[in-house]
């Protein structure tokens, strides 16, 4: 433990409902420099093929995240005392261009994987993760752990438009950023556009654990072999609050019924301890469906859950 660490405002000198708003209550810096982990925001909305709103994501997950404490109840971790962590603010992005935002977007992410920090993020509409993964990839093909309702390997909308929110998977395989034998989706259910909507990808190797799949086998099957697909090596985890169910989490675009308790998305968080993350987010959150924040807390306490395990594999590593 070091006491140059970034450290939340105390709670115990200024209540959580006061003073600025930032993940975790953490100070808000300019650069990724010397932080092992950067918490930052990407309130870009402009994939969105339906309902918009997550580019109000951000403002709202640092709100409710303002009810995080220091250490985790189950495994122990204080992320704050094993790892350098803070607030580097939103990237920008352009509300009315789409490829300027995913190029400030890889931007933002390059410079603070260039500083040696792990990303995670918070969106935003899920094509922030592609731009996201041109900048952690650096050459290599990543492994995938996804929890959705949505596959997201659709090929293109509205006549030939290759990047919304429903593609962006397609085109990271397509680009060489991610080993389609190295993904694993899990969550995926609803209405799909046609029969076979799925086909491409697996075709391509990815792994589908369908909701139902999950339902007869529970989170620690499943978490256990979508470690042994992934493997050692380096893991992006992405993931879509849709995969919630609507009941506890209606603040989102594209909800589907029948999805994840927020029980069973923590437990499946926590089985990610021997993963090789090296980059993750939360997207989706739409807060102009919400009621009574439930949605953006949902989205704050995985954003916790998966800084816990990120901080504890960066204290392992130390
Ligand atoms: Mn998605
Ligand atoms: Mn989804």
């Amino acid at each position: 433990m070091s006491n140059e660490f970034h450290q939340p405002v105390d709670a115990a000198k200024v209540p959580r409902f006061a003073g600025h708003s930032t993940f975790m209550r953490l100070p808000v810096v300019e650069t990724a420099k010397g932080l092992d982990i950067a918490l930052v925001g990407i309130p870009w909305d402009g994939g969105t093929t339906n309902r918009a709103g997550a580019r109000h994501g951000p403002r709202e997950v640092r709100n409710q995240s303002s009810l995080m404490r220091r250490a985790h109840h189950v495994t122990g971790i204080q992320p704050f005392s094993v790892a350098n962590v803070a607030d580097v603010g939103d990237l920008t992005v352009n509300p009315i261009d789409l490829q300027d935002s995913l190029s400030s977007i890889e931007a933002g992410i390059r410079a603070i994987v260039e500083e040696g920090a792990i990303p995670l993020s918070v969106g935003g509409d899920h094509l922030i993760t592609l731009p996201i993964l041109r900048a952690v990839s650096q050459g290599r093909k990543l492994g995938l752990i996804h929890f959705d309702a949505h596959s997201d390997t659709n090929d293109r909308y509205f006549g030939d438009n290759l990047y919304t929110h429903g593609t962006p998977f397609r085109r990271a395989i397509e680009e060489g950023l991610l080993d389609p034998q190295r993904i694993v989706q899990i969550g995926i259910r609803g209405s799909i556009y046609e029969t076979g909507e799925h086909d491409w990808a697996k075709e391509q190797g990815v792994r589908i654990i369908y909701m139902e799949e999950f339902v007869e086998r529970g989170a620690q099957a499943v978490m256990e072999e979508a470690r042994r697909i992934v493997g050692d090596q380096p893991t992006y985890v992405t993931f879509d609050i849709d995969s919630i169910d609507p009941s506890m989490a209606p603040g989102t675009g594209t909800p589907e019924i029948g999805g994840f308790t927020t029980r069973e998305a923590q437990q499946m968080v926590r089985l990610l301890r021997d993963v090789a993350i090296v980059g993750a987010d939360v997207v989706e959150v739409a807060p102009p469906f919400d009621v009574g924040n439930v949605t953006a807390l949902a989205g704050a306490t995985m954003l916790f859950e998966l800084l816990c395990v990120v901080a504890g594999q960066v204290s392992a590593r130390r």
